[in-house]
């Protein structure tokens, strides 16, 4: 499953992607191949709240050329070299002038930086501090063969009915270029959840957007505020594939289901991991989180953005992420998922002192084949505990044992006859 995470990675990396533009079109019609989706376009001009749907952004070529007619800077070796939603230009340009328009890092010098300048209209190359030294002559030819015009911005979504049109929310972002962790690797792990949940009879109903950053979940929720209420629980998927520990950043709510159940999966994982409160920056949980929406939706990722050396950089690529991390990532998204679905209140139906558990086969607790067994003191925890008014999750936390021991604990009870769902 790694592997096929890990595929998808690299199939979808060498493509120039932006907040509108083909790139967008082309990756997600890479995703259909494994998930139908449905897809998305909404005109330029559109306006979403304080925002209005940008000009469509599509590159054909970008170039630095000297004076001996080589291209020493090519967006063909790497399209984090042209400045993401550059502006077209055709022009000889003094150096004094071009190096106004280079981004590099001198601390990293074979890094090359991805930026953008999607709201304010530029143009600019970025490049490997090494390249940016090498520049000497007193003028270079440039060209962006890029154009900027009225068209779409793409978003697609996946939408898998449950029992219930109360819907968990999975969102991740498809606009950054040549980048692997932030987010091809959040792409990867959605699209292999999705999946995943397709065939199952669910209690939830589930909804997976795979939007270009900010304008994509402001968009979303701009013309669709009615399913919005809909959305129960959510998580921002994103940098899920680093070697760095899981980090699950809150959401506004900070106390609400999904920040219990993350919270609850990531100590019974029994690694080490980090959590941090909410703030209004970072990725679309600061749409979803705004005071008008206020949705349940958290993240959960490796690495935070800016948190590690390689973000944003050329040096975000296919070796920085690993299969084994995607499934370690993938692993906790389902934990997530499973405790959310079994996450009832049930009532004691013997509950004026203990039952007895050894006539019912329970006493020391019972044997799974594939899990792992469920102690007597867990049947206790629950018994004692389900007096209608705990969650399992309440109990999972009041005991300090792991949510799917006590779910398992809570499903042989009832089976048993002492225990029955409110
Ligand atoms: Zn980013």
């Amino acid at each position: 499953m790694g592997e096929e995470m890990y595929e998808l990675i690299r199939r979808l990396f060498p493509i120039c992607r932006s907040i509108t533009g083909d790139g967008v079109r082309e990756t997600l019609g890479i995703l259909r191949e494994r998930l139908p989706i449905e897809i998305h376009e909404v005109k330029t001009g559109t306006q979403v709240f304080d925002w209005t749907v940008p000009r469509e952004w599509n590159i054909r070529d970008a170039y630095i050329m000297d004076s001996h007619g080589r291209k020493v800077v090519d967006f063909h070796d790497n399209n984090l070299h042209v400045l993401n939603y550059s502006a077209p230009i055709r022009a000889r340009v003094p150096l004094e002038e071009l190096r106004k328009h280079l981004f590099s890092l001198p601390d990293r010098p074979d890094w090359i930086p991805y930026r953008t300048s999607y709201y304010s209209e530029n143009w600019g190359f970025c490049v490997s501090h090494r390249q940016y030294l090498q520049l000497t002559e007193p003028e270079y030819e440039v060209v962006i063969d890029s154009e900027l015009k009225d068209g779409h911005m793409t978003y697609g979504e996946y939408y898998k009915p449950g029992r219930s049109t109360e819907e968990i929310l999975f969102s991740c972002h498809v606009c950054h270029p040549s980048l692997c962790n932030d987010n091809l690797s959040g792409i990867a792990l959605a699209v292999q959840l999705a999946r995943r949940l397709s065939d199952l009879d669910t209690r939830y109903s589930y909804r997976f957007l795979f939007i270009p950053g900010t304008i994509g979940s402001i968009a979303w929720l701009s013309l669709n505020e009615a399913k919005a209420e809909r959305i129960k629980h959510g998580l921002v998927v994103v940098c899920v594939g680093d070697d760095g520990n899981l980090t699950y950043k809150k959401s506004r709510r900070g106390n609400s289901e999904i920040d219990r159940v993350v919270l609850n999966v990531l100590k019974s994982a029994g690694k080490p991991y980090k959590v941090i409160d909410f703030y209004p920056y970072g990725y679309d949980e600061r749409q979803y989180c705004s005071p008008g929406f206020n949705l349940a939706v958290g993240s959960l990722s490796r690495t935070t953005h800016g948190e590690y050396p390689e973000y944003h950089t050329s040096a975000d690529n296919l070796s920085f992420v690993k299969p084994a991390n995607l499934v370690d990532s993938f692993d906790k998204y389902c934990q997530v998922v499973d405790a959310l679905e079994h996450n009832y209140t049930y009532v004691n139906l013997s509950p004026k002192c203990e039952p007895q558990l050894g006539k019912r086969g329970l006493y020391g607790g019972i044997g799974a084949e594939d899990k792992k067994p469920v102690s007597t003191m867990t049947l206790l925890w629950v018994l004692n505990l389900s007096d209608g008014a705990n969650s399992l999750l309440d109990i999972s936390e009041r005991s300090g044992v792991s949510f799917d021991e006590v779910a398992a604990a809570a499903a042989a009870l009832t089976g048993a006859g002492l225990l029955a769902r409110v």
